[in-house]
């Protein structure tokens, strides 16, 4: 709470400070939603500085990518708002990669979307996201719970009042909540509001001694859906406030719709009787996906995104099998790799094959970088290609030699973030002229020579995925 009064002043004393997430929106207007969802999305912005930006991505693949394809129009839309900016630069922030955006509020490089509250409107409150229906939420074991109470929800107003459904991140909260007010927009006054934008526009109306609009909007709508009410951790006065608007509505036979990470028991920071009458209504959770709805889910997912384009994708079984084995606790993570892997088919006119998924996801699965160093690619490199370490760093040039050591110096090159006169000195101090001529020939090798090209596709697996397994 004490952050959002903070955010607020901020916003008053420094107006001119870009606003990152304006640019996100920009962004995902001008790129389209599937880029950004897959991509820029995982941006984070740092700071600002006299002519540049810094912002942060975490891999060195998703910099690649967004450089190569996205940078400029980045860089045009971050103008639009500041035209002194003229670059922007990156960081590799890997830790972050599995928190979701939620958990991050206090956090300081998150300010700005507090921030940006400010600017919503009273009438903003009804966004419904028409990407997330019932139709399109697949069910199984974990969640046909909720799917089904929010469905009854629809048809048979108050049967169960509050709803209250909870589960962890990225479990389909969200989507559910979207499904109700979709559907019931048809007939009825929705509104949808996050918790914290409650909490924030309470604040505001209190600035603003505009709460009697504030009471009066809130309490006039047949239908309260609130995301995220673990979020909801104001004052006193405004949880009374929320109290109070809660059991109008009930009393009014308006129909409530709570989204939490957690079980109502276990919401800190708020009141008791509040708690009390969320338990009152039904309580519903959503569990992790178990295989067979992560494997639905990514069919689903893949002929939704088909249905996009004339020509259609076809992803193979084994990398289907892939990302439902290894991508198991997210369902918004399984849908983002999906997004992902459909994005590189068509810019690049080619299924990845499994290495190349392995990359593209790498933040997505539990690959750690750091665990790729020199030491092991050699290991592996030697032990696949039945040669000793001391061989692969000699000075000998006799064949059967040669191409292993090229093929560790190129797995170095495109696996670690090592320069070439640092990938040099690690092979017994090779001039860094060697050391890209070794990259080049193996990459024409990969061309044309198909078997060359399959051993280094498994050993980049071994290297990327079986790093624990093959700790040295
Ligand atoms: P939460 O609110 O629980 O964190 P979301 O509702 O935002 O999660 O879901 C994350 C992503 O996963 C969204 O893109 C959503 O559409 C998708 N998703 C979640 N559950 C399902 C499901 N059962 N079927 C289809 N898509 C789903
Ligand atoms: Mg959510």
């Amino acid at each position: 709470m004490e952050n959002i009064y903070k955010n607020l002043d901020l916003n008053k004393s420094s107006s001119k400070k870009l606003d990152w997430l304006l640019i996100q929106h920009e962004m995902k207007k001008k790129l389209g939603s599937e880029v950004y969802e897959s991509w820029l999305k995982k941006i984070d912005f740092i700071d600002e500085f006299n002519n540049y930006i810094l912002i942060s991505v975490p891999t060195r693949f998703i910099r690649d990518w967004i450089t190569s394809r996205y940078l400029d129009q980045i860089l045009q839309i971050v103008k639009i708002f500041k035209k002194d900016l003229i670059r922007i630069e990156f960081k590799i922030v890997e830790n972050n990669i599995n928190l979701d955006n939620q958990n991050n509020i206090d956090i300081p490089s998150k300010k700005n979307e507090n921030v940006s509250f400010l600017k919503d409107s009273f009438l903003q409150y009804n966004r419904v996201d028409h990407n997330k229906r019932f139709e399109n939420f697949v069910t199984g074991n974990s969640n046909k719970l909720a799917y089904e109470a929010s469905l009854k929800v629809t048809e048979n107003l108050s049967h169960y009042n509050p709803l209250y459904i909870y589960g962890g991140v990225g479990m389909g909260k969200t989507h559910l909540l979207n499904s109700i007010g979709f559907e019931l927009k048809k007939r009825k006054k929705v509104m949808f509001v996050p918790a914290e934008r409650f909490m924030y526009q309470f604040i505001k109306s209190i600035k603003a001694n505009d709460m009697v609009r504030f009471k009066e909007y809130f309490r006039n709508t047949d239908i309260l859906l609130i995301d995220d009410i673990q979020f909801m951790n104001g004052k006193e006065a405004m949880q009374e406030e929320f109290f109070h608007t809660f059991n109008a509505l009930l009393d009014k036979g308006s129909q409530i719709i709570v989204s939490a990470d957690r079980s109502p028991n276990k919401l800190s920071r708020i009141q008791e009787r509040i708690k009390s009458r969320f338990s009152g209504g039904l309580v519903v959770d959503i569990q992790k996906p178990d295989l067979e709805l992560r494997r639905n889910i990514i069919e689903n997912k893949i002929n939704e995104l088909n249905k996009l384009y004339a020509d259609k994708i076809e992803i193979s079984k084994e990398i289907k099998d892939f990302i439902s084995l290894e991508i198991s606790s997210s369902i918004r993570e399984l849908v983002g790799a999906i997004n992902r892997l459909i994005s590189f088919s068509r810019i690049y006119n080619k299924l990845p094959n499994l290495a190349e998924t392995k990359i593209v996801l790498k933040d997505l699965l539990n690959i750690n970088e750091n665990k790729v160093t020199i030491d092991l690619i050699q290991t592996l490199v030697c032990k696949f290609f039945k040669i000793s370490k001391n061989e692969m760093l000699s000075s000998r040039r006799s064949r059967y030699l040669v191409r292993p050591r090229q093929t560790a110096i190129y797995l170095t090159k495109i696996l670690t973030s090592k320069s070439l006169p640092e990938i040099g000195r690690e092979f017994s101090n090779r001039d860094h002229t060697t050391i890209i001529h070794s990259v080049k020939t193996i990459e024409r090798l990969k061309e044309n020579d198909k078997d060359m090209a399959e051993n280094i596709n498994n050993l980049k697996n071994q290297i990327l995925y079986n790093t624990k397994e093959n700790e040295v």
